[in-house]
């Protein structure tokens, strides 16, 4: 804690003398700090340099690599906590993805201050320097802040080990590029984190899960662009920060990087950050990709805009089926009161809606039964009626449903619940399985749509 505590005294002593001035607390722009902001992230800008965390190094004998700190601000964190987060980092392996996707790695300790509440994290960062008022508005609704080589990771907005493996790798990878990158654009560098931060919540979620978050996230671009509300990729936040921002820019960032993957490569990036350690941004971009930022930007909005025009074209499920689960399968497509019915067989089988609501599957089919769910459009239910009907907490168990939802042309998975006598929708769950059936996969039939091109870059 000494050494942290010095670390911000010192960074505190920066900063504070650059936003004393006339230009305000972002106006001066020298090192990146990042924050995620509303649950996404925003870059502020202060005159902290990325030799702020010199003098704070320490070794983690569990840790290989560049050594990383982990420290509490505040009370009420227990050491468990910290141990968790350790546990996390190493089960993810965020420093090593982030140096093998940048290409290069860190050089000084990165510091993670544990907050536990709005109150210390507003207090942690007024110690970083943040302004008051900003210190303030950040502290209810971002979950992640960096500052040269210090993240500041608020646990009370990252309940999920999930929300946490995405907002440790996201912060890590500012770290990074902080320490090797004096200039970077806005849409560069949060691109690469949100990127890196959802590559990082891939490694511990369910697929189908992870498939779902990727694609809404894309759904609210896309609504974005529907709306003729988008705008060019940025280079400064300074409409964020001035509470400007229309929508969460960083997910257009993302999208960006993705397209940038799916159409040069992963390695592209790192010769991207290889470029930019030693040339101005727009010359790196040119001599990376061979065509300007803007060139870049005209060309990934027609991709985003093809995308928002394109009608669905149905899905297929891939359901598994436990030999436990004895009974039949609805599948009441969207729009529709009427749910088709299939018997269930241990194995893995497929079931396709299409775009006009037929089902077909590779199951006994035992016809169509109107559904108690009336007809919703955008929402399609897989809904299992066992044979017998067991009971579940002391009532008996009526049936179980799955909620897919329809947006854009794109099919996620929402909750699974059960139906009990007297409870309609018994132990919700974000996990897609109910009773032994298991949702493994979603595949949105929809070969030339852009935007999977892009979401299929967290797969390369
Ligand atoms: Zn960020």
């Amino acid at each position: 804690m000494g050494g942290l505590l010095a670390a911000s005294l010192v960074g505190l002593g920066a900063i504070g003398a650059i936003c004393d001035g006339a230009e305000g607390p972002f106006g001066v722009h020298r090192q990146a700090a990042s924050v995620a902001y509303r649950g996404k992230e925003v870059k502020a800008a202060s005159a902290s340099t990325s030799s702020d965390a010199d003098g704070v190094h320490f070794s983690l004998p569990f840790f290989f690599g560049p050594p990383v700190k982990i420290v509490t601000f505040g009370s009420g964190i227990p050491s468990s906590q910290v141990t968790h987060i350790q546990n996390l980092l190493n089960r993810v392996n965020s420093i090593q993805r982030i140096r093998d996707f940048l290409g290069v790695r860190m050089n000084h300790t990165a510091t993670i201050v544990l907050v536990k509440n709005a109150a210390d994290y507003q207090a942690e960062l007024r110690q970083l320097g943040v302004s008051a008022g900003d210190a303030s508005s950040l502290s209810e609704d971002s979950n992640g802040f960096t500052l040269g080589s210090t993240v500041v990771i608020p646990l009370f907005q990252n309940p999920t080990d999930v929300d946490l493996a995405n907002v440790l790798t996201h912060e890590l990878t500012h770290v990074d590029i902080n320490q090797h990158i004096s200039n970077i654009p806005s849409w560069m560098n949060e691109g690469m984190a949100v990127y890196m931060g959802m590559n990082g919540q891939k490694a511990i979620e369910n697929p189908v899960d992870f498939a779902s978050d990727e694609k809404q996230d894309a759904e609210d671009i896309l609504q974005v662009v529907q709306s003729n509300q988008l705008v060019p990729l940025t280079g400064s936040e300074a409409a964020i920060l001035s509470g400007q921002e229309t929508y969460d820019y960083e997910l257009q960032d993302w999208l960006a990087v993705c397209y940038l993957i799916a159409h040069y490569g992963k390695s592209s990036i790192q010769t991207l950050v290889r470029h930019l350690e030693s040339e101005n941004p727009n010359q790196a971009f040119y001599d990376t990709y061979g065509e300007t930022v803007s060139a870049f930007n005209a060309q990934f909005t027609k991709a985003l805009k093809q995308s928002a025009s394109v009608a669905s074209a149905g899905a297929s499920l891939e359901i598994s089926i436990s030999p436990s689960y004895h009974g039949e399968i609805f599948v009441q497509p969207p729009n529709q009161a009427v749910g088709h019915g299939f018997k269930a067989e241990p194995g893995t089988h497929h079931v396709t809606v299409t775009a006009s609501g037929q089902v077909q599957a590779d199951l006994p089919p035992v016809g169509t039964k109107k559904s108690k769910i009336p007809a919703t459009p955008g929402t399609m239910y897989v809904s299992l009626l066992p044979q017998r009907f067991g009971s579940v907490d002391g009532q008996k168990l009526l049936d179980a449903e799955m909620e897919i939802q329809i947006q854009n042309g794109l099919y996620t998975f929402e909750n699974a619940w059960e139906e009990l006598e007297n409870n309609p929708m018994y132990d919700p769950s974000y996990l897609p399985e109910v009773l032994g059936v298991t949702i493994t996969a979603i595949h949105d039939e929809a070969p030339n749509d852009p935007i999977l091109t892009m979401l299929n870059a967290e797969n390369a």
